[in-house]
């Protein structure tokens, strides 16, 4: 179990979260949801430990590892679907998706991967990275990594974005996969139809928790009342 307990993130004197506390049970799936600007990115980066919360602790499985930085977590098997292949800029995406082949995998995994996210394996596998590759392709490499790698958790951090219309159907694939593997996914979008497909969802707005709940639920409150309140960038 993965827990965020009374999260706070300060930057610049300015608070962007305020006593966060969310929960992530083992085979799972759960959504971060709200606008643009809501802490959600924030909340991502300090589940994987990029960013180290102002107050506030994250648990796995009961321990502190508010302390752990992104190497470390992974190591625990906490992981995020955000790599930049751009950073691999020049391996073939076999290898990229087998971290250099020290990934034991069989290459009908590795079809399977890629062609879940839509990337034919006879076109994509011994492609090389490199600067023509489009940003939905990107994308795409992104999600297939986890599939591999098969994390406890992963994070996909607006996973639908760049994507075209497909991608509602590619998500819930992508869903169904994790699931049958043990993995808990934690999908951050701020599109409703998105979030309504994994099993909870935690509302949030302007860095606070304001619904969580059982997706269905939590996304007919969010349809209901964001774009409808008077949160104004800056208030209290
Ligand atoms: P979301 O992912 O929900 O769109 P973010 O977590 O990216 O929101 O951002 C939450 C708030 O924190 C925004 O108001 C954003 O401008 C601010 N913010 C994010 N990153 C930084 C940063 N590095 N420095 C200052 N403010 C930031
Ligand atoms: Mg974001």
């Amino acid at each position: 179990m993965l827990c965020l307990r009374n999260i706070e993130y300060e930057k610049n004197g300015r608070k962007i979260l305020h006593g966060v506390n969310m929960t992530f049970r083992e085979g799972m799936s759960y959504s971060i949801l709200g606008p643009n600007g809501a802490g959600k990115s924030t909340i991502a980066r300090i589940l994987m430990g990029e960013l180290k919360p102002t107050a506030g602790e994250v648990l796995l499985d009961g321990r502190d590892i508010t302390g752990l930085g992104v190497t470390e977590r992974a190591r625990l098997g906490i992981s995020m679907a955000w790599q930049e292949p751009a950073r691999y800029e020049g391996i073939r995406l076999r290898e990229y998706l087998t971290l250099g082949g020290k990934l034991k995998v069989e290459e009908d995994e590795i079809r399977e991967a890629l062609e879940l996210v839509g990337l034919p394996h006879e076109l994509y596998a011994g492609r090389l990275i490199d600067k023509t590759l489009s940003g939905g392709e990107r994308k795409r490499i992104e999600l297939a990594s986890p599939l591999l790698l098969r994390p406890r958790y992963v994070i996909l951090d607006e996973p639908d974005s760049g994507l075209d219309i497909t991608a509602g159907e590619l998500i819930e694939e992508l869903l169904g996969r994790f699931k049958r593997a043990g993995t808990t996914v934690i999908l951050i979008t701020h599109h409703e139809e998105i979030a309504g497909k994994t099993d909870f969802a935690y509302f949030v707005c302007a860095g606070r928790l304001v619904k969580k709940g059982f997706s269905r639920e939590v996304v007919e409150y969010y349809r209901k009342t964001c774009g409808r309140c008077l949160f104004v960038e800056g208030s209290p």
